[in-house]
């Protein structure tokens, strides 16, 4: 067995993540699938202290936690030491396949037509566009791969599926549409932006560095917290982002989810599947989501709302996990406490724009890129385009992104081809 083991489930777009962050540093691991087994999703909430969420990481005799928590190590430098202690003499010991790659990649030619920064619909959109136009593009995956929609179950609207897809197969298709005309993916997340002068520089949180002509920021959007105590503390001890990752672990127990839009109806009609009792907690008396996911809402059973319901706090610890939640009804302002062991926050989401706060770029007050900007993907810096949902807080589809995609991606082409290459 190997020294580093990873408890997996199905549909968990995080056991991906932390299994392609590893596969990048060149590990091998012991995969425990704990889905259909009873048993194995006992051995790692006990060897894990609790935690009911996937995946959970060993590596040799430290219990590293879930993705968040393995990606914060790398981002801290401290992942490959640990690797290292594991892996005999580091990255060093991979096997002879994976050193060569991870070597090609550090000598390989580090200047490209065009880098892509997000590896969601919209960016892989423009993927699929620019490498169609042999640009060879460099996508850079961020930490979450195929964003928001590798989170997702069912995809009943993008055209083109009938009979609906699952968010990750969308994904997974896209990837290798763009694959198939040239474009590279590198797992990784752009720390910094050189956007003062051409080329542009992007510097990737492990040091390597790049430059590139155009640049299509794609970065998307990351779930929004509540912002109430309890909720970091608690985070994985029963308090969690995402249904699809976490429902399984509260099979036969009641559960909350706090949210009114597409996203929480979504995840309270999957987590039914699993808990006993599901309340939706809204903080206004109408739903934002649309009719027809409000409808199946409301006619499931198994689904209690409380409206002008607003969580002030997560009660319980690390040791006995999340035990309820404290909340206040917003129009009486009466305080009362909901049993629940396991609360789902599903508020939507806020911008990636942390790389383009520098000022070059306008960010609105929710840190969008700035509405004057948003009609049209170019920015002000020649060469940089935005698409997808850190520019757009109005449609926020997965067919949508995919339409920004392919506009930031013609403009880039239109782009280098005119001003660049002088034709
Ligand atoms: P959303 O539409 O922005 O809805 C967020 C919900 O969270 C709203 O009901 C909002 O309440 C509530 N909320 C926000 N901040 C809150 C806070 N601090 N405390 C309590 N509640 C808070 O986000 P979403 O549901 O993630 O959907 C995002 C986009 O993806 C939408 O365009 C949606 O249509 C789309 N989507 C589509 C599908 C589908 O078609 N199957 C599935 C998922 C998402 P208020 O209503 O009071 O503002």
């Amino acid at each position: 067995m190997s020294e580093i083991i990873i408890y997996t489930k199905s549909f968990c777009a995080y056991c991906t993540w932390a299994k392609q962050l590893l596969a990048a540093k060149g590990a091998t691991w012991t995969e425990i699938k704990v889905s259909s087994d009873p048993a194995q999703i006992e051995q790692m909430i006990e060897r894990s202290g609790g935690r009911y969420t996937a995946p959970q990481i060993f590596i040799g005799d430290v219990h590293v936690g879930g993705y968040d928590e393995l990606s914060a190590l790398d981002a801290r430098g401290e992942l490959d030491p640990l690797l290292a202690r594991v892996m005999g003499s580091g990255t060093d010991d991979v096997p002879e396949a994976s050193a060569a790659t991870i070597k090609e990649k550090q000598v390989s030619e580090n200047h490209r037509n065009v880098i892509i920064i997000g590896s969601g619909c919209a960016g892989l959109t423009a993927a699929i566009y620019t490498a169609r136009s042999n640009l060879a593009p460099l996508v850079v995956s961020g930490r979450e791969f195929g964003g928001q929609l590798y989170t997702t179950t069912d995809v009943e609207n993008f055209p083109g599926f009938p009979e609906g897809v699952q968010g990750p197969d969308l994904i997974d298709r896209m990837k290798a549409q763009a694959e198939r005309f040239g474009a590279e993916l590198l797992m990784g997340h752009a720390s910094e932006l050189g956007l003062q002068q051409r080329p542009f520089t992007v510097t990737l949180e492990n040091g390597d560095e790049y430059t590139c002509d155009a640049l299509i920021i794609a970065s998307g959007a990351s779930p929004r917290e509540l912002g109430v105590p309890g909720e970091r503390e608690l985070r994985g001890y029963g308090v969690s982002t995402c249904a699809t990752c976490d429902a399984a672990f509260f099979r036969d127990r009641e559960v909350a989810i706090v949210g009114g839009g597409d996203s929480a109806m979504e995840e309270a009609l999957f987590l039914t599947r699993f808990a006993s009792k599901v309340t939706l907690l809204h903080r206004r008396e109408e739903f934002r989501a649309s009719p027809i996911m409000a409808e199946r809402t409301l006619a499931n059973d198994k689904i209690e709302v409380l409206w002008n319901t607003e969580v002030r706090e997560f009660l319980g610890s690390s040791e006995t996990g999340l035990t309820g939640v404290r909340l206040i009804d917003n129009k009486t302002g009466a305080e009362s406490d909901l049993p629940v062991a396991g609360c789902f926050i599903a508020i939507g989401h806020i911008p990636n724009s942390d790389l383009l706060t520098g000022g070059m770029v306008e960010l609105d007050d929710l840190g969008y890129v700035a509405d004057g900007q948003r009609s049209l993907p170019q920015t002000p810096i020649d060469g940089l385009f935005v698409a997808g949902d850190v520019h757009d807080h109005h449609y926020r589809q997965a067919v949508t992104a995919a339409g920004y995609g392919c506009r930031a991606a013609l403009d880039a082409e239109k782009w280098l081809t005119h001003r660049l290459m002088g034709t």
